[in-house]
């Protein structure tokens, strides 16, 4: 009997309601709140050999892990190298409706990162009074690798996200790499790289693909960073490489924070908790709001509009072990807990979102106003959907053109500011003990004596 009532017992979503005044708050919130990023160490130590194997083997690693994890057997790396003729093939056959919104997205997320560039990503330099020159010159990093993720579903937007900020940036060569279990490619993934202006493209996935482009290998070249979300394997891959090359972040799981004044058809603000509660059973959807019978009715809105899910399961367990509906005593107090979680996805779900917006100091992306809905910006606002997790926008921004930049110092000093930076250095390099550095700054004071 237990067993069917289970079987008929409804699927339901309850995120944890809770209220800033009751007195157990702190410890119920920082509950709902934790999230480990302890590595799994059966999956650290498969990594571990897999990355030592590709470095030892290169090629043939890459292929006995493709055969083995993505169930696909090629004879050669040839077979799983993408041709341009194939990406641009798929560009031309998929459905015009889709090739369409792939050129849309792709040119609004191009603009975006091009103001990027100039806002952010220029070199610049000044002269001192004695004519000496201080800059910094930023360049582009030569080669880098795109790891789209492929396991259990395809992201064309992640292609657009990664390639188009890294091509703005100047990058000479775009490496992407993307798994294909059982030999599926998926044409909308081909397609965007085409658009995105991928160099070179791997049907290579896991942490084999994350070794093979930080080391290279026989075919697949190696790269000077490596950028892109994927799943546990992928990100215990580049957190091992990291220092060999440079990596972007390391992705946990989903998040999206909503803080509501009552003002949002809460149908829509069920519906945005759903779309980042779909990606993961671990993603996080909270709702903030100081109107209690607004949070009644968006939970009315989600058992409503939960049965018409597909996904209805992961966002039931996602939202039961995760979720939280949090009354606060004020918009005020709501901007702090925000502040507190810096949340990767953040929705102002308010009238006057201008008026609340200086109050957020820490989220990955502000998304500002009832139409401005967070699965806009995956897909075609333009900003990048990148976006730091796990509290992490305490510190990081979104996946940008300066992460495919780096910047060297210039310096060019004059006879003149040599005599004055010479004096300093000197006694500075004295005082240290560093005979060589203090004589290299004091034959310049005089050169004509000294020359
Ligand atoms: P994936 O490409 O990340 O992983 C698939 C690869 O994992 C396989 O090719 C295989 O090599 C490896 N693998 C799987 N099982 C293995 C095993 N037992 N041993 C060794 N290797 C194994 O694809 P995925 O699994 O679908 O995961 C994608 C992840 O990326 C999801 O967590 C998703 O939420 C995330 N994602 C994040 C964003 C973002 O912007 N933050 C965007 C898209 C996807």
């Amino acid at each position: 009997p237990a067993a069917s009532a289970a079987l008929t017992t409804p699927l339901q979503a309850r995120p944890l309601r809770l209220s800033t005044q009751q007195p157990d708050f702190e410890a119920q919130f920082a509950q709902r709140l934790h999230w480990s990023a302890a590595a799994d160490a059966a999956i650290e130590q498969r990594v571990l050999d897999i990355v030592a194997d590709v470095r030892a083997r290169g090629d043939a690693a890459v292929l006995d892990c493709t055969h083995r994890f993505d169930r696909l057997h090629a004879p050669s790396m040839a077979a799983l190298e993408l041709q341009p003729s194939e990406l641009q093939a798929a560009f031309e056959q998929i459905p015009d409706a889709q090739r369409e919104a792939l050129l849309q997205a792709a040119a609004r997320v191009r603009r975006y990162h091009e103001a990027q560039l100039q806002a952010c990503g220029q070199s610049w330099s000044y002269r001192d009074a004695d004519g000496s020159l201080l800059g910094q010159k930023v360049t582009p990093l030569e080669r880098v690798g795109i790891y789209v993720p492929g396991g259990r579903a395809a992201y064309p937007s992640s292609v657009l996200m990664n390639a188009i900020p890294a091509q703005v940036a100047g990058v000479a060569e775009i490496v992407m790499v993307v798994p294909t279990p059982d030999g599926t490619k998926n044409a909308l993934v081909l397609a965007a790289a085409h658009v995105a202006g991928v160099t070179r493209a791997f049907t290579i996935g896991g942490a084999q693909a994350v070794a093979a482009l930080a080391y290279g290998t026989q075919s697949v070249p190696r790269v000077d960073k490596i950028t892109g979300p994927g799943n546990a394997y992928v990100a215990s891959a580049k957190k091992h490489v990291f220092g060999q090359v440079g990596i972007d972040m390391i992705a946990g799981p989903s998040e999206i924070l909503v803080l509501a004044d009552g003002s949002t058809p809460p149908d829509w603000v069920a519906m945005d908790l759903f779309s980042q509660a779909e990606h993961d059973e671990l993603a996080q959807s909270i709702l903030l709001s100081p109107d209690a019978a607004y949070l009644d009715a968006v939970q009315a809105a989600i058992d409503r509009l939960l049965p018409e899910m597909p996904r209805a399961a992961i966002i039931a367990a996602s939202l039961n072990g995760r979720g939280a509906l949090i009354q606060t005593r004020s918009l005020e107090e709501a901007c702090a807990i925000s502040n507190r979680i810096a949340p990767e996805h953040l929705e102002l779900a308010c009238r006057e979102p201008q008026r609340w917006e200086p109050l957020l100091q820490h989220a990955g992306a502000i998304f500002m106003g009832a139409y401005t809905s967070e699965s806009l910006g995956d897909y075609c606002a333009g900003p990048n959907h990148v976006l730091p997790t796990a509290g992490t926008a305490r510190f990081s921004s979104p996946l940008g053109v300066y992460d495919f930049q780096k910047r060297s110092s210039l310096i060019e000093v004059s006879a003149a500011g040599a005599q004055t930076l010479g004096r300093i250095a000197s006694v500075l390099a004295h005082g240290e003990g560093l005979q060589a550095h203090a004589r290299a700054a004091e034959m310049r004071l005089h050169p004509s004596t000294n020359g």
